[in-house]
């Protein structure tokens, strides 16, 4: 399933061009438009599904590939000493762009910190 307002779903079908990282017939890689690190490009599923509060057994393939190739897929991309994956999710997260989807930050320096410590 695809939501045709979907900007995600959008790239996936090649109606908005983006910088391919990777595809297969389960999920689709690019380089995010505002990076915020050396290395930063986003994983989708190709089945829309707007956030992960509304995943379930169908995603299961998509999101499994998302985890399990991110490191090959972030090394290719020049972050091989290591990288974050975060997902924002719904309002609290800060999600932006509701179809899901991980950052993959990266580069040969250490992030700064996840989340500033309240002290
Ligand atoms: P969110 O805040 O939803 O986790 O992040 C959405 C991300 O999608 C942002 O980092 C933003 O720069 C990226 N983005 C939004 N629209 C586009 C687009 O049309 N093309 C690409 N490549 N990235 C986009
Ligand atoms: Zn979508």
């Amino acid at each position: 399933m695809q939501d045709p307002n979907c900007i995600f779903c959008k790239i996936v079908r090649g109606e908005i061009p983006s910088r391919k990282v990777y595809e297969d017939a389960d999920i689709f890689a690019f380089h995010d438009i505002h990076p915020i690190a050396p290395v930063h490009f986003l994983m989708i599923p190709k089945e829309h599904v707007a956030s992960l509060e509304q995943t379930g057994d169908v995603h299961v393939t998509a999101l499994g590939k998302i985890m399990v190739l991110a490191g090959r897929l972030a090394a290719e991309q020049g972050a091989d000493e290591g990288f974050r994956l975060i997902v924002n999710t719904g309002r609290v997260g800060r999600q932006e762009v509701m179809h899901v989807h991980a950052h993959i930050l990266g580069g040969k320096e250490p992030l700064g910190p996840m989340l500033p410590r309240a002290r």
